[in-house]
């Protein structure tokens, strides 16, 4: 890249200083353009699919007797998964349960939309219901940010830890991993492909996100002893398919390129799972030691 004059370091640095001010200021629920950009939807394996846009991942469980779907996004998401549902050849209005990663607006947002447009039931992990049934008031984070709030929706039935959801012949069970939200969870299913039986994990996050309190957090105590829970639970989980709630977990776009050669062997990755988590983990506990270094 050419040097730049002076004169534009300083606006390229003015910008940047204005940028983290904006998204450290509260206007935390800003969307960034791949939330909404659109992707082709894609047979994952067995009978998983993907079904979400380049930034926010979705997923779809199909069976004879309906589907599952796992997050419901922006409201902006709405006609994009209705739309990859449909090219895959399945009807959007046979989505019977509708899940969710964990209950920020990027993953529930549109929830009262979906479960209208589609009579499906809404099964969410205990620690999330305040929050998607207070549209996002009852967060302990942004749950003062107007911008994070959104319509909210009524739980069908509340979900605990290794609890199973069961539609047709798919089995999906629920582990709490919670620290990012309070009821974040991490979805897992076994799916066959090609005589071969594997297992999938789909990350809800493990992100320590700008302005968590980890320590001394009186909105939400056991904060930093949740995310340890969190990285025990995701070390523990037998991985082949690693998937996550945002595409950029598990690099969704590098491995879609080889789908075409590969099919679901792309998407294979438990080295990669294995990275990832002790990354996070890296990151969580430089956080928490840089958090607890701070004098009080
Ligand atoms: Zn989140």
């Amino acid at each position: 890249m050419a040097p730049r004059p002076y004169s534009s370091i300083m606006t390229l640095a003015i910008r940047t200083t204005l940028a983290i001010f904006v998204f450290a200021g509260g206007a935390y629920a800003q969307q960034t353009p791949a939330w909404t950009e659109p992707f082709p939807p894609f047979h994952i394996a067995g009978n998983l699919y993907y079904v979400g846009s380049k930034g926010l991942a979705n997923y779809l469980i199909a069976t004879p007797q309906g589907h599952i779907l796992i997050n419901s996004d922006l409201e902006a998401n709405v006609p994009l998964i209705r739309a990859s549902v449909e090219k895959l050849g399945f009807r959007f209005g046979d989505v019977k349960i509708l899940l969710i990663s964990h209950a920020h607006w990027d993953h529930d947002a549109a929830s009262a939309s979906i479960l209208r447009a589609t009579g499906a039931k809404y099964m969410v992990m205990e620690g999330d219901v305040p929050v998607v049934e207070s549209g996002g008031k009852a967060d302990f984070q942004y749950g003062a940010d107007a911008s994070a709030r959104y319509p909210s929706a009524k739980v069908d039935r509340v979900l605990h830890d290794g609890d199973e959801v069961k539609l047709g012949d798919a089995v999906l069970v629920a582990h709490l991993t919670p620290g990012h939200t309070k009821g974040c969870t991490t979805w897992t299913m076994k799916v066959r492909e090609a005589g071969k039986t594997e297992d999938v994990v789909i990350v809800g996050s493990p992100n320590v996100n700008p302005g968590y309190k980890l320590v001394d957090n009186p909105l939400y105590p056991e904060i930093a002893s949740d995310y340890e829970r969190t990285f025990r639970v995701l070390k523990s989980l037998p991985c082949d398919i690693f998937l996550g709630a945002h595409g950029g977990y598990f690099n969704m776009e590098g491995k879609y390129a080889r789908f075409k050669e590969l099919g679901a062997a792309a998407f294979v990755d438990p080295d990669g799972y294995r990275k990832f988590v002790a990354e996070k983990e890296k990151e969580f506990r430089a956080e928490l030691t840089r958090q607890r270094g701070v004098p009080r």
